[in-house]
């Protein structure tokens, strides 16, 4: 908020230049020069809507069966084996390696971790579809401006 430099209207403000010089007016004096830019409007209640940015969100690769279980061929790693690194049943690593058990984000590290290959792929959610998919815990940037506040 301030006054207009044209017309003392107290108003919220834009920096336009008109006539060659710089100055801080209400919009509709603006219209008499050009709109260099928009000054943050403070006065604007917050709104509650999540900002329609996509996010970043981790996923589980679609193919981490066959990435496994080549890599475990490859190091020579039977499944009780890789069961034992992880400390997970070896019926649980049957399944990973069949493709019939998705591993969570966490255990997907572990097997990155341990095995040396690339099991999560970062993907971008869009806002709204985010808040009904997030599992992880992880900030929004809905979040991120309640916490800022
Ligand atoms: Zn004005």
């Amino acid at each position: 908020m301030g006054h207009c430099e044209m017309c003392g209207k107290e108003t919220a403000l834009v920096a336009a230049l008109i006539e060659g010089s710089k100055l801080k007016v209400c919009e509709k004096c603006a219209k008499f020069g050009k709109i260099i830019k928009d000054f943050p409007r403070q006065q604007q209640p917050v709104k509650q809507k999540t900002p329609q940015l996509p996010t970043k969100e981790f996923s589980i690769k679609p193919d981490y069966a066959e990435r496994i279980r080549q890599k475990c061929e490859a190091l020579n790693i039977k499944q009780e084996d890789l069961a034992k690194m992880l400390a997970e049943k070896e019926s649980l690593i049957h399944k990973l390696e069949s493709g019939s058990f998705q591993p969570s984000l966490q255990l997907a590290k572990k097997i990155e971790k341990i095995l040396g290959i690339v099991l999560i792929e970062e993907v971008l959610i869009e806002a709204e579809q985010h808040e009904q998919t997030q599992k992880s815990g992880a900030l929004t940037i809905g979040d991120m401006l309640k916490v800022r506040k």
